[in-house]
């Protein structure tokens, strides 16, 4: 058998490691013994030659080796592929996520320790998101133990564009297993229905981590008129109304199919007091504050603003306008429910953006609520970046 290759760490390098953080940068890498191929299986050793942990190399990617086993005796084979899926599609049955009408993310990437993996159930469809080209080169071993496990009807399978550009990835995003749902695929969250476009949609169709964050803000709705910026499909105006008793919502989205989406959702869910339109952001916020009007709850989630470290300080400074033009159309004692998706930006950065734009405003905040993602996109302890997403519910006096 042919040798794996070895990857040896730089001094110092190999804390992170152990601890099991997944990505190996280039700057912490020392040496390759061996002539490794993109895609290959390769070990990580110190730099005293000691096995650190087992991963996937992959020359073009930012992240070098992704790591998956921390074992010296477990080869990264179907068998291992199968053993973490099926760990993972076991956490869902634990939180309660396995209605099958419903959705659920089943596999989260790092958080799954199968990191640039996404899988997500639509009732009986899955989609499958890889974000390395590992993953990608694996899904012939990874989509039958899916099957098996699962039992789904169809099997999509997507990639984002940026990122397959820059991991090397060449897949034909489509139906990969099984067959297309007949019709327009709807699925429920309780009792909200929701349509989904599994092959076009932002994502891999919804955005799930926000499943959780819409039911604990609806709540905090009843009788308001609540404005939902970034809407996607209407996902918390419909949580707003349909459970909080919101009196009527205001949803915005740039994209127009995703405002058409939500005008179906709608009507879907017998509900005629909401209203969806097409807009930038930044912009409709500005024109309601100008105009004078006021709303009992603002919702502020914006897709993500900071795709790497370096663009931090723009992002903060867009969440900081953001928010102050949030707060300044928010009427006395109103709600305020405030989102960051960029893994970049810390809690305590976003933080201090909201307490900026609070100076600015001149209003007083009271954070009722600090949330993350659904549990169905576990952060592992292990990878801080796994903790993307922040969710904050305020009360604006
Ligand atoms: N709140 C949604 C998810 C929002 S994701 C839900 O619960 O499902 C972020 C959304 O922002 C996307 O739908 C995207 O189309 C939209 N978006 C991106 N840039 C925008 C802009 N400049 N103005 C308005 N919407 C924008």
């Amino acid at each position: 058998m042919e040798r794996r290759a070895q990857v040896i760490l730089k001094p110092r390098k190999v804390r992170t490691f152990l601890s099991r953080h997944p990505w190996v940068m280039d700057t912490s890498i020392d040496r390759i013994e061996g002539d490794p191929a993109d895609g290959d299986v390769v070990d990580l050793l110190s730099e005293k030659g000691r096995f650190v942990a087992r991963g996937i190399y992959n020359r073009r990617s930012r992240i070098r080796v992704r790591l998956y086993g921390w074992d010296a005796a477990e080869p990264l084979d179907a068998a291992f592929w199968r053993r973490r899926l099926e760990a993972a599609v076991r956490l869902r049955s634990l939180l309660g996520y396995d209605d099958r009408r419903g959705a659920a993310r089943l596999v989260y990437s790092e958080g799954d320790w199968l990191s640039g993996l996404i899988v997500d159930r639509y009732a009986d469809w899955l989609v499958v998101q890889v974000t390395a080209l590992g993953m990608a080169q694996r899904l012939g071993e990874v989509l039958p133990i899916l099957v098996e496990l699962v039992q789904p009807k169809g099997i999509f399978v997507r990639t984002e564009q940026a990122m397959a550009r820059m991991e090397g990835i060449e897949i034909v995003p489509g139906l990969h297993w099984g067959e297309a749902p007949e019709g327009p695929v709807v699925v429920l969250d309780g009792d909200l229905r929701c349509r989904v476009d599994l092959a076009e949609g932002q994502k891999t169709g919804l955005y799930l981590d926000q499943r959780e964050n819409r039911r604990a803000a609806a709540r905090y709705f009843g009788g308001r008129r609540v404005l939902d910026m970034f809407c996607y499909t209407g996902g918390f105006s419909l949580a707003a109304s349909l459970w909080g008793g919101a009196r009527e919502c205001l949803g915005v989205d740039s994209s127009a199919k995703a405002v058409e989406l939500a005008q179906v959702n709608a009507r879907l869910n017998g509900l005629e007091n909401l209203t969806f339109r097409t807009g930038d952001g930044f912009q409709v916020l500005q024109s309601l504050a100008d105009a004078g009007e006021r709303f009992g709850g603002v919702i502020l989630d914006p897709p993500k603003f900071a795709r790497s470290r370096a663009a931090v300080d723009d992002a903060l400074r867009a969440y900081h306008w953001l928010n102050r033009l949030g707060m300044l159309v928010i009427e006395p004692g109103g709600i305020l429910v405030t989102c960051s998706c960029s893994g970049a930006v810390g809690r305590e950065d976003f933080f201090y953006a909201l307490l900026g734009a609070a100076q600015q405003t001149g209003r007083q905040v009271q954070v009722l609520q600090q949330r993350g993602a659904s549990p169905d996109h576990p952060v592992a302890l292990s990878c801080p970046e796994s903790d993307y997403l922040k969710c904050f519910i305020c009360r604006v006096a």
